[in-house]
């Protein structure tokens, strides 16, 4: 129950969910009208992209394999050529979030409708954000044209994902949902699906690091997946995401990585600002404290604990803190230089945040 205000604004988007649910590919391009998508994915998930194509038969215009990480603007404007050379009116995104991103990529552009299959946890598919690079820049925005129209998530797409893989992005998900508990203009909805999603994905994935092979686990950790993704395409996120973006930016530090280390170090600044937030958390951790709970999966997943362990250079503290309080964004508490700069030597060290 609550008692204050909100607003839910809930966009259009199908979810198809199951094993097996990609033989639904070609029946879902007819719901959306279309009648030839091209099929877009890696180089490495050739043969994946060629599956998915066979189902749609005649109504594919060709696998395109040209996505690669960050979606570069030539690559993105490569594929644009093709896909209105081919004449098609939609594209099928089959892999991760590279892949969804150069889906996006053309629909900003053209306004083709999206079919994605993901076979990560990055979430992407169920955003209105989208980024693309050049100059060694990230140019990002926000526009619901490029969010995919339909979303299958079929786990056996998901079974050859890599441990590591799997593990960064599962967590990086986590954290996507750990700050919509918080956010300024997240309805109980969200906050229910935020919740939800990270206990899937907390559930998966240690038993994932027991068996990647294990179904039932790549079932819970891509549900979570779509539920952490939602979120992060609705609600605002807060000082965890701009610190994340800073100093990946700034350092070049792995994105993945980074998410890691620094969630449980953001969340103890605003444990005070946001009690039910953490509340809901430790519910999802199934655990009192939900900071401890998050440092506990980190350590049994076998993630860096430090910004120390993946890079970064102790000068650049200063620097980082700098950055964190020189634009303001929403956050439940108020952003103040010299708690953050604490905060970030804390990450650095990787001493408990609490
Ligand atoms: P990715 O798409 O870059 O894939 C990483 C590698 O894993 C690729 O080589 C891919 O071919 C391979 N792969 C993917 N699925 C596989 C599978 N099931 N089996 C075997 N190999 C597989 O990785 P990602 O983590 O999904 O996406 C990261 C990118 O997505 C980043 O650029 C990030 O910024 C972006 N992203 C965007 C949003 C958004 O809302 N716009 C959200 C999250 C992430």
């Amino acid at each position: 129950m609550t008692t204050q205000a909100f607003i839910h604004d809930e966009p259009a988007s199908r979810v198809i969910f199951g094993c097996g649910s990609r033989q639904q590919v070609a029946t879902e391009l007819d719901a959306l009208g279309a009648r030839r998508a091209l099929v877009l994915t890696t180089p490495d998930q050739v043969a994946l992209g060629e599956s998915i194509a066979a189902l749609l038969g005649e109504r594919s215009a060709g696998v395109y394999p040209g996505a690669v990480m960050h979606v570069p603007l030539e690559a993105a404007r490569k594929a644009l050529d093709v896909a209105r050379e081919c004449g098609v009116d939609a594209c099928v995104a089959v892999g991760g979030g590279s892949t969804i991103g150069l889906a996006k990529a053309i629909a900003l552009e053209s306004s083709l409708p999206i079919i994605a299959l993901p076979t990560t946890y990055a979430g992407s598919e169920m955003t209105p954000l989208y980024g693309i690079t050049s100059d060694g820049q990230k140019q990002t925005g926000r526009d619901w044209k490029v969010a995919p129209r339909t979303v299958i998530y079929d786990p056996e797409l998901s079974v050859s994902l890599p441990l590591a893989i799997s593990v960064s992005s599962g967590m990086n998900a986590i954290a996507h949902a750990a700050e919509g508990l918080y956010a300024h203009n997240a309805s109980p909805v969200h906050r229910l699906m935020a919740e939800e999603g990270i206990r899937a994905l907390a559930k998966a994935l240690p038993a994932l690091q027991r068996d990647p092979g294990d179904l039932e686990a790549r079932g819970n950790a891509l549900y979570g997946a779509w539920l952490c993704g939602a979120v992060l395409g609705r609600v605002q996120m807060g000082l965890h995401h701009k610190l994340c973006h800073v100093l990946g930016g700034s350092f070049n530090l792995p994105h993945a990585e980074l998410h890691t280390v620094m969630l449980p170090h953001a969340l103890a600044y605003n444990a005070e600002a946001a009690p039910q937030a953490l509340q809901a958390l430790a519910r999802a951790l199934g655990t009192d404290d939900g900071i401890a709970g998050l440092i506990e999966l980190g350590q049994r997943l076998g993630a860096p604990r430090s910004l120390q362990q993946i890079g970064m250079p102790a000068h650049g503290l200063e620097r980082a803190a700098d950055l964190a309080v020189a634009a303001p964004y929403p956050n439940p508490r108020a952003l103040e230089r010299t708690p953050l700069r604490a905060l970030l030597q804390r990450a650095f060290d990787g001493v408990d945040p609490r």
